[in-house]
């Protein structure tokens, strides 16, 4: 097992399959930490292309595409978990470094399998069934022992809320299951009391850190606002435990991050993702050492670096593109706003940014971060 630190073992040059808003926040601070990133990327104008070191273009499903990236790379990442796990298979076998490794990228590629491997394990999760037609004997027993209708999300391919369904009646669902002809989960719809964040970080020898819980608040499916520290400071604790176990379960390297429900009964788990996420932008301005170069530090065989928060408080609001195009200049004129423009041609509906605010004061950070964003033109509102 390699020991993170050795000179002799960091892999320097590291690829990220994928070339979206991460894997450009990746290529920002590569440099510092001492790496250079190569992206494989769908198009020439991808978010991540702009601040690659290098660029293969092509689709990480074709094996001689992922070849091209790995060939002239020490290690590869991911930016997203839109993959084909057997060619990760395949290719792992043939000696190629993947951190994580398809055996962990599973949990997040396939929400079905998450579900059971943590069920089995014991974690908190919604109670739950997997089926694949209508006439599965066993969802008519679900939906008899359900007291509202439950949400059904797809097993692979949805995010940002696409892929999951919340039918408004019980006799809606059985059609629904048919008409997306694919595996599903149907889950119980828990009574939220709020949403949070895990996010930790794994190296290659297993050591792991995690950063401080946060809230997340969500609109139509998708997170509009993260807030540090979270509002339910008495569940840090449980959170963190959780996200270890999680994190040693899974296999992690790099970060993972953890979305978890607030409920009466405690924390249950909606989903991991093992690369960095959304609700750990924050970090760029808030914590010791960001997220992006924690999980370059690991997947490429260093120490971890602090995970430590640096501020009093801190909100990140996406920015997402409303009917008007979007003026991050604008955003940038709002003082004490950090903005990111992600570098995409704005389209309504497409996430192009986000704007974070620092403060000792949590309602002065918030309503910094929102002006910032709203100048920006996102068509997000803040939460009532
Ligand atoms: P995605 O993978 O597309 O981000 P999620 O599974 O995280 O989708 O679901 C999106 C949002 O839907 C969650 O953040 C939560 O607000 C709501 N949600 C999902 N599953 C449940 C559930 N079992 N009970 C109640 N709300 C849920």
């Amino acid at each position: 097992m390699p020991v993170p630190g050795d000179p002799q073992l960091i892999s320097s040059r590291v690829g990220v399959v994928g070339a979206g808003q991460l894997a450009r926040m990746m290529g920002e601070v590569a440099h510092d930490v001492g790496v250079t990133v190569s992206v494989l990327a769908l198009n020439e104008d991808d978010s991540a292309v702009a601040t690659a070191d290098h660029v293969v273009i092509g689709d990480p499903s074709d094996r001689a595409a992922f070849v091209e990236l790995a060939r002239d790379v020490d290690v590869v990442t991911f930016d997203h978990e839109l993959v084909d796990l057997e060619l990760l298979d395949v290719l792992a076998r043939e000696g190629v470094i993947l951190r994580p490794g398809p055996a962990s990228l599973r949990y997040a590629v396939d929400k079905a399998y998450q579900r059971v491997q943590f069920a089995e394990h014991g974690l908190p999760v919604p109670r739950f069934i997997v089926v694949d037609s209508r006439n599965d004997p066993a969802l008519h027993a679900f939906l008899d022992s359900v007291a509202v209708p439950p949400v059904v999300k797809v097993a692979r391919g949805g995010y940002d809320g696409r892929g999951v369904f919340f039918p408004d009646q019980v006799g809606d669902v059985a059609a629904l299951v048919e008409s997306l002809d694919t595996v599903v989960v149907v889950e119980e719809r828990l009574e939220l009391i709020g949403e949070v964040a895990q996010l930790l970080v794994r190296a290659c020898d297993g050591e792991v850190a995690h950063y401080p819980l946060v809230t997340t608040v969500q609109s139509d499916g998708m997170c509009v606002e993260v807030r540090f520290p979270s509002q339910f400071p008495e569940l840090a604790a449980e959170a963190a435990v959780l996200g270890h176990t999680v994190a040693d379960l899974v296999g992690a390297i790099g970060i993972i991050a953890i979305e978890l429900f607030v409920t009466e009964s405690g924390l249950v788990i909606n989903e991991v993702a093992l690369r960095p996420h959304n609700t750990g932008h924050w970090t760029i301005e808030g914590a010791a050492t960001d997220q992006f170069s924690n999980h370059l530090r690991a997947v490429s065989g260093q120490r971890l670096g602090s995970t430590e928060p640096v501020v009093a408080h801190a909100v990140m609001v996406n920015v997402v593109g409303a009917d008007e195009a979007a003026m991050p200049a604008a955003g940038r004129a709002i003082s004490g706003a950090f903005v990111h423009d992600y570098g995409k041609t704005w389209r309504p509906g497409r996430k192009l940014g986000h704007v974070t605010a620092v403060d000792d004061d949590a309602e002065r950070a918030r309503v910094t971060a929102w002006a910032g964003a709203l100048a920006y033109g996102t068509r997000t509102r803040e939460a009532t």
